[in-house]
C-alpha cells in the first residue's frame, strides 16, 4: 500500500465538466424566493406546537447501548479489556488468548474490536476497580492503522482527553521488512501516555518476519506476572484449558437454515444485495483465465472477474480481496485422521452469553463447510492451539512437548521452531505425525483461526475496464522439509477457478479494498514504475489509464516501466501489452530486467543505475512520482537504497541528505510502494 494520498477529483464523475446547466441563475434565483416564502407562511401561520416527545422505550440510553464497553464491563465484572487492531486476524486472536488468560490469574477480561465501541469512553475505564485496557496493535501497509482501528487512531490524533488513572499496556504487530515497523503500537503506546495514561508494561514489540509467535508468547509470560504483582493478585496460573464455546449437534434441521459458505446473513450468496464489503462479499463470474508465463514449471495467471450490475467501483492501484476455500482433498483427511462424519450440522455456542461473538463462525453449520470456508487448516498452528490440544494426546512424551512448545524455555522455543514452523506442518500433519493425538473435532474448530481473505493489486484500470476487475498472481507450490507438498490456499484456488465449470460459472467472493497507491493527480507529471514478477500488477492498471488519458486528449507525462523477470522467453508477463504500449507511445520508456538470461544477474536496480542521469532530471526538475511494487524483503529495500545512490551521486548529496531527500519524497505522496512479503 502506497504512501501518496489519493486525488481527491479522481473520484469525481467524468460528466460533471460537460454537462449544461438545467437552471439559469434567474431561475436559481426565483426558485429559492418562493420556497422561502411558502416556508415562512408554513411556519407563520401557526405558532409552532408542542412537538409530543415519544420515547422509545426498547432503545437503550447512550450510557448502556452496546457500544458502551464500560457498562459491560461493569454489567459482566470484568476488569480487563483487550483491544485489537487487526488486519488478517492474528491481533484479533492474541487479544482473545490474553482476555483468555485474565482468567487464569483470577481476572476476567474481554476481547474487543474498537469499531464496536464508543472509545471515548476510554477515561472512565478508571471508574473500574484494578482495570486495564491492553491493545493489541497490527500495522498495516505503510505505517497505517488497520481497517477496524482506523477511527480509534483518528480519534487518537484529535483526542486531547484526559486519561489519568486510565493503566495500559501495547503489544505491536508488525514485520520489520517495512518501513514503517509497528508504527502503530508505537504510536498508540506513546500517544496513550501523552493523554495521562499509565503505562503498566513496557510496549511488545511483535515481528511477524522473524517469529511473531514467539515474540508473543515472551511478552506475554513477563506481561502476566508483573500485572498480579501490580493488582496484588497471586500468579496461580491454573494450567487447565478452558473451552469457548460449547458444541450443540442438529439432528433435525431444516437445511435452509444452516450456512453453506456465506459471510454475514445466510443465503447472501443467493440472494445478492449490494453494497459489498468485508462482511458481504460479491460472488464475481470469473471471465477470464490464463497462464502468463510461455515456459518454466511455475504457473503465472491472468485472471478477470466480472462485476457487472454490482456497482462496485474501484480505482487503479485498489486492492482487490478475494475469500478463497481450502483443498476438498486435506478437508477430507482431517475428517478421516478424527474419525468424524464432516457432513455433521453443529453450533459452536459462545459459553460467554454476554459476548459479541456468539460463535467463532457462521452457525449452525457442518464440520465440512466449516473445515473449507472458515477455518484456517494450512498455516502451521500457533502455540495455544498445540497447548490446548496437548490434554488429548494418550502418548504422554507428546503431550509434554505440546506443553513445552507452548512455554517460553529456550528448550520449547526450539522445538516449535523446527518441528512447526521450519518443517511447516499445518494441523494435518501434525495429526499424522503424532498418532496418539486424536482431539475432538469441535474444539480442533473452536481453536483455529479464521481463514483470511487475500489481497491482490488489481490490474486493470477502471477508466478501461468498469465491469470487470484484473488479477495477476504466480501459484505458490513447495515441498516442505517433511516432503509434503504445499500448495498456497488461495492461488491454487484461483487457478482452478475456471471460466466454465461444467456449464457453471465460476465465482469468486470478491471486495474492494481502497488504497493509497494513486496516479498523480496531474497526468502531465511524470510516473517511474518499478515492477518486477508479480509486481507489475498495477502498473498494468495505471499504463491503461495513463493511456486513456492520452485518447482523452490530456497531457500525459513520461510513463517510465522497469520490469524484470527470468528469462525473456519464459515469463516476461504481458510482454506483447508491454511492447504495444511502449509502440504507441503510453509507455515512453520499457525497461526490463532479464535476471537469469546471462551469467550476472540484472535486476531492476541495475537498470535504474544505467539510468540515473534521466531518472534524477525526472524526480528531481519534472516532479516525477515513483511507484515500487513487488516483493518488501529484498527487491524493494534494494531498489531503495539504488535510489539513494543516485541521489547521492547526481544530487551531491551524503548518505544521510539522500535517505531525507527519499522520505521527504513518500510524505509528498511522490514514492510510493505496493510491496508484501
Ligand atoms: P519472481 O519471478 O520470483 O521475481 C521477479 C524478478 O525479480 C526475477 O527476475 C528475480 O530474479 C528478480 N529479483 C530477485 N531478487 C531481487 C532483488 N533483490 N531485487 C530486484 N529483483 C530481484 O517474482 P514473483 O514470482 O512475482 O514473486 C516476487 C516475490 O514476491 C516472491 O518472493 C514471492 O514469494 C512474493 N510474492 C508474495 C505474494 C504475497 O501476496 N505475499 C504474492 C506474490 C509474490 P532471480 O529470481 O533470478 O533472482
Amino acid at each position: 500500500v502506497g504512501d501518496s494520498p489519493a486525488p481527491e477529483s479522481s473520484t469525481q464523475p467524468e460528466a460533471m465538466e460537460e454537462e449544461e446547466p438545467l437552471f439559469s441563475n434567474l431561475d436559481l434565483f426565483l426558485f429559492t424566493l418562493i420556497a422561502g416564502l411558502i416556508i415562512y407562511w408554513f411556519m407563520s401561520r401557526k405558532k409552532a406546537e408542542p412537538i409530543p416527545e415519544f420515547k422509545k422505550l426498547d432503545q437503550p440510553s447512550p450510557s448502556t447501548r452496546e457500544t458502551s464497553f464500560i457498562e459491560k464491563m461493569k454489567k459482566t465484572g470484568r476488569n480487563i479489556v483487550v483491544f485489537y487492531g487487526s488486519q488478517t486476524g492474528t491481533g484479533e486472536e492474541f487479544a482473545n488468548r490474553l482476555s483468555k488468560d485474565a482468567q487464569r490469574y483470577g481476572m476476567k477480561g474481554m476481547a474487543a474490536d474498537p469499531e464496536e465501541y464508543d472509545m471515548c469512553e476510554l477515561s472512565r475505564l478508571a471508574e473500574i476497580d484494578n482495570s486495564l485496557a491492553i491493545f493489541c496493535m497490527a500495522t498495516y501497509g505503510e505505517g497505517d492503522p488497520t481497517d477496524n482501528a482506523q477511527d480509534f487512531y483518528d480519534w487518537l490524533q484529535e483526542s486531547d482527553g484526559e486519561l489519568n488513572g486510565v493503566n495500559y499496556t501495547v503489544f505491536a504487530l508488525g514485520n520489520k521488512t517495512y518501513e514503517h515497523y509497528n508504527a502503530m503500537g508505537a504510536y498508540v503506546d506513546k500517544r496513550l501516555e501523552e493523554l495521562g495514561a499509565k503505562r503498566v508494561f513496557d510496549l511488545g514489540m511483535g515481528d511477524d518476519d522473524g517469529n511473531l509467535e514467539e515474540d508473543f508468547v515472551t511478552w506475554r509470560e513477563q506481561f502476566w506476572p508483573a500485572m498480579c504483582e501490580h493488582f496484588g493478585v497471586e500468579a496461580s496460573g491454573e494450567d487447565s484449558s478452558i473451552r469457548q464455546y460449547e458444541l450443540k449437534e442438529h439432528n433435525d434441521i431444516n437445511m435452509n437454515k444452516v450456512y453453506t459458505g456465506e459471510f454475514g446473513c445466510l443465503k447472501s450468496f443467493e440472494t445478492q444485495k449490494p453494497p459489498f464489503d468485508a462482511k458481504n462479499p460479491f460472488l464475481a463470474p470469473v471471465i477470464v483465465n490464463r497462464k502468463l508465463n510461455k515456459a518454466g514449471n511455475r504457473h503465472l495467471m491472468h485472471l478477470e472477474v466480472d462485476i457487472t450490475g454490482s456497482k462496485i467501483r474501484y480505482e487503479s492501484g485498489d486492492h482487490v480481496a478475494v475469500y478463497p476455500t481450502n483443498d476438498t482433498a486435506i478437508v477430507n483427511k482431517l475428517g478421516q485422521i478424527l474419525g468424524v462424519d464432516l457432513d455433521t450440522v453443529i453450533s459452536l455456542n459462545n459459553l460467554d452469553e454476554e459476548s459479541n461473538k456468539k460463535h467463532p463462525f457462521p452457525c449452525p453449520t457442518t464440520y465440512r463447510t466449516a473445515l473449507t470456508h472458515y477455518l484456517d487448516i494450512i498455516h502451521p498452528p500457533r502455540t495455544n492451539v498445540l497447548y490446548e490440544l496437548a490434554q488429548y494426546a494418550t502418548d504422554p512424551k507428546d503431550q509434554e512437548n505440546m506443553r513445552k512448545m507452548a512455554s517460553s524455555a529456550p528448550e520449547g522455543k526450539a522445538l516449535y521452531q523446527s518441528f512447526v514452523l521450519e518443517d511447516n506442518r499445518n494441523i494435518l500433519a501434525i495429526l499424522e505425525d503424532l498418532p496418539s493425538l486424536r482431539p475432538p473435532i469441535d474444539h480442533l474448530c473452536e481453536l483455529l483461526p479464521r481463514l483470511q481473505a487475500r489481497y491482490y493489486s488489481i490490474a486493470s484500470s477502471s477508466k478501461v475496464h468498469p465491469n470487470s476487475i484484473h488479477i495477476c498472481a504466480v501459484v505458490v507450490e513447495y515441498t516442505t522439509k517433511t516432503g509434503r507438498l504445499t500448495k498456497g490456499v488461495a492461488t491454487t484456488w484461483l487457478k482452478n477457478k475456471l471460466v466454465a465449470d461444467n456449464g457453471h460459472k465460476s465465482t469468486v467472493p470478491m471486495y474492494i479494498r481502497k488504497s493509497q497507491f494513486r496516479l498523480p493527480f496531474k497526468a502531465s507529471n511524470p510516473v517511474i514504475m518499478v515492477g518486477p514478477g508479480t509486481g507489475i500488477a498495477p502498473f498494468m492498471g495505471f499504463i491503461q489509464e495513463r493511456g486513456w488519458l492520452k485518447e482523452q486528449g490530456k497531457e500525459v507525462g513520461e510513463t517510465v516501466l522497469y520490469f524484470g523477470c527470468r528469462h525473456k522467453n519464459e515469463d516476461y508477463l504481458y510482454q506483447e501489452d508491454l511492447e504495444e504500449a511502449e509502440k504507441t507511445g503510453v509507455i515512453t520508456k520499457l525497461n526490463v530486467a532479464f535476471s537469469r538470461d546471462q551469467e550476472q544477474k540484472v535486476y531492476v536496480q541495475h537498470l535504474l543505475r544505467t539510468n540515473k542521469e534521466d531518472l534524477w532530471r525526472q524526480i528531481h526538475t519534472d516532479n516525477a512520482h515513483i511507484y515500487i511494487c513487488g516483493d518488501a524483503r529484498n527487491m524493494a529495500r534494494d531498489v531503495q537504497t539504488a535510489f539513494y545512490e543516485i541521489a547521492e551521486e547526481l544530487g551531491g548529496m551524503t548518505r544521510t541528505q539522500a535517505t531525507d531527500y527519499i522520505k521527504k519524497l513518500m510524505t509528498k505522496g511522490r514514492y510510493s510502494q505496493d510491496v508484501w512479503s
